[in-house]
C-alpha cells in the first residue's frame, strides 16, 4: 500500500488502531506546535501499526574538521566513524529504520575546527558545497565555541547535525543518535526546551483522567514517562522545587521523591531513564515504540516538513 494512502486511511481509522481505547484523536494548538505539523501525528503506540511502515534506510556522511593545516588533536578515523555507526544501528535498527555510511572525508579550517557553532558550521559547508545531498551531513569538529556544551547539535527536519569529536563521537556514545532523533521528528523526554526547567507533563497515562497531558506535554509521546532532565537542578515536577524533593540517576536506576505538578511521584524504570531523548548519566541507548512511530509519521506522512528528510533516504532497501 502506498504510504500517502496509509496516512490518510489512519486519519479516519485511529481510534481503532491506537492500543490505548476510546484516545480521542488531539488536535495541537498551532502555538503550541512550533511548526513541526502535529496533526500529522497519532499518538499511536500499537506496535501493529508500526510493522506497518515500510523499513527504511538513510544514508549519512561524516565530515571531519581538521585545523587548517590537516591536523587535529584528535583526527577522526574509520574505526571512530564505524564506531558511531555501530551506535546509531544498534538504537534505530529494532524499530525499522537503518542508516547506511556513505562516505567520510576532511575539512581543514582553524576557526570551525575548535571555537564555532553548529550554526556557523553548517553555513561555511553549505557556503563551499560541502554537503552530500543524498545523505545526513554530520560535521565533527574537535570541539565547539567557548560555553557551548552540548555534546551535539541539530534542529527538527534538518540534514545536518554536529558533533563534538573531543569526547562525544565514539561508539556507545548517545550524542550522534539522539541528534538523529531531532531530526526525525523526536523531542527531548522532558519537552521541546534545552533545559527542561519546567516539566509540565503529568504522569498519569490514563487518557481518561482529566489531567492526562502525554500527547501535548513533554515530548508529545504516551509511552514515555513524564521525566525530568537529569542534567539540570531545576528540573522537576514541580516549581519551585520543595527542600524535601530530590531526584539523580545512579547506574541507570532512578532515586527520588519527585512529582509532577498534582503530586503524584515520577515512576521511572532504568528503559526509561536510557531513553535516548532524555538527558541522564544512564548508559543505557533506546527508544519507544511510540517514538519510532512518531519518525516513521515523520517520514512518510508529515509531507509539510519531511523534504529534507527524504532525499537522505536511500533508494535501495526493500522489504
Ligand atoms: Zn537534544
Amino acid at each position: 500500500m502506498k504510504r500517502q494512502t496509509l496516512c490518510f486511511i489512519l486519519s479516519f481509522c485511529l481510534p481503532w488502531l491506537n492500543s490505548f481505547a476510546q484516545l480521542p484523536r488531539i488536535k495541537f494548538q498551532k502555538a503550541e506546535s512550533y511548526n513541526s505539523n502535529e496533526s500529522v501525528y497519532t499518538g499511536s503506540v500499537n506496535p501493529d501499526y508500526l510493522a506497518s511502515f515500510e523499513p527504511v534506510a538513510f544514508n549519512i556522511y561524516f565530515w571531519g574538521i581538521n585545523r587548517g593545516d590537516g591536523t587535529s588533536e584528535k583526527p577522526m578515523t574509520y574505526n571512530d566513524v564505524e564506531g558511531v555507526m555501530r551506535s546509531i544501528n544498534e538504537v534505530f535498527n529494532p524499530h525499522g529504520i537503518y542508516f547506511v555510511l556513505k562516505g567520510y572525508s576532511y575539512v581543514n579550517n582553524d576557526a570551525l575546527n575548535s571555537g564555532a557553532t553548529h550554526w556557523q558550521i553548517r553555513d561555511y559547508m553549505q557556503q563551499n558545497k560541502h554537503i552530500v545531498s543524498d545523505a545526513f551531513n554530520c560535521f565533527v569538529p574537535y570541539d565547539f565555541k567557548e560555553g557551548a556544551s552540548a555534546n551535539g547539535w541539530t534542529e527538527l527536519f534538518s540534514k545536518t547535525l554536529s558533533i563534538r569529536m573531543k569526547w562525544a563521537f565514539n561508539y556507545k556514545s548517545k550524542s550522534t543518535p539522539h541528534e538523529l532523533g531531532h531530526i526525525l521528528g523526536l523531542y527531548h523526554t522532558f519537552g521541546k526546551s534545552g533545559n527542561g526547567d519546567i516539566i509540565k507533563e503529568h504522569v498519569t497515562r490514563n487518557p481518561d483522567d482529566p489531567n492526562y497531558n502525554a500527547l501535548t506535554e513533554g515530548d508529545y509521546i504516551h509511552d514515555t514517562p513524564a521525566m525530568p532532565n537529569f542534567f539540570n537542578p531545576k528540573s522537576f515536577g514541580t516549581v519551585p522545587k520543595p527542600p524535601n524533593q530530590d531526584a539523580s540517576v545512579v547506574d541507570c536506576i532512578y532515586i527520588g521523591n519527585i512529582t509532577d505538578e498534582q503530586g503524584t511521584p515520577f515512576v521511572l524504570t532504568p528503559y526509561d531513564v536510557g531513553n535516548i531523548m532524555g538527558y541522564t548519566p544512564c548508559k543505557n541507548a533506546n527508544f519507544t515504540p511510540g517514538q519510532a512511530i512518531r519518525i516513521m509519521e515523520t517520514i512518510y506522512c508529515n509531507e509539510a516538513k519531511n523534504k529534507s528528510i527524504l532525499e537522505a533516504k536511500t533508494k535501495t532497501l526493500k522489504k
